[in-house]
């Protein structure tokens, strides 16, 4: 093993099903974080529209954006697909047909549905869009894979609980696509059929709306008392969030076709992050599965973005009482977001880079691209585009020159621990 290997720790010992090398699916709240999602190694993206997504207030996709997210996505030869996964009320469904046409017309590659009515509106109106079927719809055997298949579905989106030798069992009796969340929050109901956030805020979970509700802080009250000692945390429901780096050959062994990150709400570093991590450990394993070892830089990786406590949700074992998180830990991820770089000049060493929270010289920083390329190094001078000089990078989206230790190039992002 080398150095900078980690033991990873595989308890899978079932049936195997390796397959052809599996898509790695992002997740691109908006146009910027699809770019960073496919330069950073995704396959395919999936974002939301203006209309019948789950993640009604992401920063939705218009039809002019998906054009210009698809025609980026296929310089990388990536697809886009597009969440169509509200359980629909009637009044939902108008202008549903016009609308999935308008989405074929764009170039998205497939929608994610639940709901029959929006499944079969699409193979009617829009046959050119695949239809994968969403995780709302919960399912978590063959038999039910294989009803979906026969309605004409090539890929079916597996529910976060079935477990890795559910998944197995699933690809060796059917010839569907599956796709699997491998990173990210985790409901603490069984995905999204939640109600919480519907009592709390008139928000509908399964249209959309949902508030997290399962993350805020409560009380415990019998009658009007409360029962909590003086002193104590308010509690939450939230579950600790899903994370597979250390069980990628688990994964593509079983036969998972896509594997999904979780989190259209995320940062740019975020998804640039988790995606870079994850595409390197698909490589390496596809490249060479006997000589397969993970890395610590990957596990390292995720770290650096990760906000609350990870575990590997249902894939061995049904989470217990510890993978919930009852005392609100989430603090904020260890590095922040500090600039992308725009433009790298050789010659020089100089590198143009678009502010995106505040630096100044003696400032240690990190550059990452793709590929895990990544190197640490300290802020020397700054400078604006008229070359005048600066303390401070302060203002958001401000162009600023700096020297950099090692070449970089666009997209490139520099980050800072906080
Ligand atoms: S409130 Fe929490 S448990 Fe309920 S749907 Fe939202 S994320 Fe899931």
């Amino acid at each position: 093993m080398s150095e900078t290997a980690v033991q990873a720790k595989p308890r899978y010992s079932g049936k195997r099903n390796r397959l052809a090398k599996p898509e790695l699916l992002a997740p691109a709240g908006n146009l910027e974080k699809l770019k960073f999602a496919v330069h950073y190694g995704a396959d395919a993206v999936y974002i939301g529209g203006q209309k019948y997504g789950l993640r009604s207030n992401a920063d939705n996709f218009s039809f002019e954006e998906m054009r210009e997210g698809v025609e980026f996505a296929a310089r990388y030869g990536a697809k886009v697909f597009v969440a169509t996964n509200i359980y629909a009320h009637q009044e939902d469904l108008d202008g549903v047909a016009d609308y999935l046409k308008q989405l074929e017309n764009a170039g998205i590659a497939a929608i994610i549905a639940a709901d029959p009515a929006i499944v079969e509106t699409a193979q009617k109106h829009a046959p050119k869009l695949e239809v994968h079927l969403s995780t709302q719809q919960s399912t978590m055997n063959w038999q039910a894979v294989q009803f979906w298949k026969e309605e004409g579905l090539p890929r079916v989106v597996l529910a976060r609980e079935t477990t890795m030798e559910e998944i197995a069992e699933i690809k060796s009796h059917m010839d569907v696509e599956l796709e699997v969340f491998i990173h990210g929050a985790m409901c603490s109901s069984v995905s999204g059929r939640c109600v919480l956030s519907n009592h709390f805020t008139d928000r509908d979970s399964n249209r959309g709306g949902c508030c997290q509700s399962c993350r805020w802080k409560y009380d415990l009250h019998a009658d009007e008392e409360s029962v909590m000692e003086q002193g104590q945390n308010p509690f939450t429901m939230g579950s600790k969030d899903l994370c597979m780096i250390q069980h990628i050959p688990d994964l593509i062994d079983a036969g998972v076709d896509s594997f999904k990150i979780e989190g259209r709400m995320k940062s740019i570093h975020y998804v640039a992050s988790v995606v870079n991590a994850y595409r390197q450990a698909i490589d390496a394993y596809m490249a060479n599965p006997e000589g397969y070892e993970l890395r610590s830089d990957w596990v390292d990786e995720i770290g650096k973005a990760a906000n609350r406590p990870l575990n590997t949700g249902f894939f061995y074992t049904t989470p217990g009482a510890q993978e919930h998180i009852y005392e609100p830990e989430e603090k904020p991820a260890p590095y922040d977001f500090a600039a992308v770089v725009t433009d790298y000049d050789e010659s020089s060493g100089i590198a143009t880079v678009q502010q995106r929270s505040p630096f100044r010289p003696g400032m240690e920083v990190e550059f990452i691209g793709p590929g895990g390329r990544a190197f640490v190094q300290t802020v020397g001078e700054l400078a604006d585009e008229e070359g005048n000089s600066l303390t401070v990078a302060r203002h958001p989206l401000q162009k600023i020159r700096l020297k950099t230790d090692r070449p970089v190039a666009a997209l490139d992002i520099m980050r800072k621990r906080l």
